[in-house]
């Protein structure tokens, strides 16, 4: 008997993956978690059926939500990662040099958990020295911070349930209280394809209290679409402009990458501009 996973990306678009076991399935204080082995993309993690991230294509996300704000600050030191409880984004932060500090609040333990027991190539970063795991509101913590982040990445589920307010003006006002005076904030912002709505939501939000705004893409496999954005918030520095040379290889961010993830398509960059 065959066995297929599928995430409903709209109600009448459907994902689907030939599954060959069910690692985990249970319903945590927040979400239903779901660890399966697919036969295309390896292990994934899904939340609400929503896929999170898998062992094929993880790279391409974290390595996005990361790299740009990293390499376009001259001293990320302190960097803060809201939600990314598969610990991916807290690996790439705390491999990066110039990070002192990566401080990774994630509301759901058994996210955390889920990671530790199937997903080392991500739950390494938990135990490096440079890593401090929090298990918080994302929000809540955020309001407690005065001046104290280079970076602040919220690496969410979509707005839904303890994430909502993640997308919301305050909350970016709050992100820019947490920030140093030359901070910045990256957010996944959904797909371009299906999430217009979104996106025009976080752009307008985060231009509110930024006074640099920009949206980049990259291409995720397992996303939605395929298309991913994620919308970042500079007090001072441009995220297109590159001030640190990595030294480390990426399997999917260059310098190039960089520079032509801005390049945005036409209908993304007329959308932003209506959103204003
Ligand atoms: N890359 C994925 C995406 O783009 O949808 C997100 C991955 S990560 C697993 C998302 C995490 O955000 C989940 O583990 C979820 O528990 C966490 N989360 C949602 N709302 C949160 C909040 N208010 N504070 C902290 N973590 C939160």
């Amino acid at each position: 008997m065959e066995l297929w996973v599928t995430e409903y990306q709209t109600p009448s678009l459907g994902f689907s993956l030939r599954v060959s076991e069910t690692l985990r399935n249970e319903k945590t204080d927040y979400q239903h978690l779901a660890v399966v082995v697919t036969e295309q993309f390896g292990k994934m993690l899904l939340l609400d059926g929503m896929v999170m991230t898998t062992d094929v294509d993880e790279y391409v996300y974290h390595e996005m939500i990361t790299q740009i704000a990293l390499n376009s600050h001259p001293n990320p030191a302190q960097v803060c990662i809201i939600g990314g409880g598969d610990g991916g984004a807290l690996r790439e932060v705390v491999e990066h040099p110039q990070v002192t500090k990566g401080t990774l609040v994630e509301i759901d333990n058994r996210v955390i958990q889920a990671s530790r027991d199937f997903f080392p190539q991500l739950s390494c970063s938990f135990d490096n020295p440079k890593a401090e795991v929090i298990v918080n509101d994302g929000i809540q913590f955020i309001k407690e911070q005065q001046a104290r982040f280079d970076i602040v990445i919220v690496d969410s589920t979509e707005p839904v349930g303890p994430a909502v307010e993640l997308f919301s003006e305050s909350f970016y006002s709050s992100v820019y209280r947490a920030l140093k005076d030359d901070g910045m904030l990256v957010v996944q912002s959904e797909s371009p394809f299906f999430n217009q709505d979104i996106i025009q939501m976080a752009y307008r939000g985060i231009s509110k209290s930024f006074p640099i705004t920009k949206v980049y893409t990259a291409s995720v496999p397992t996303y939605p679409s395929g298309l991913w954005s994620f919308t970042v918030g500079s007090k001072k520095y441009d995220p297109e402009q590159i001030q640190y040379q990595m030294e480390r290889p990426c399997r999917y961010y260059t310098p190039e990458i960089h520079k032509a993830a801005f390049k945005l398509p036409y209908f993304l960059s007329q959308l932003l501009k209506a959103g204003k």
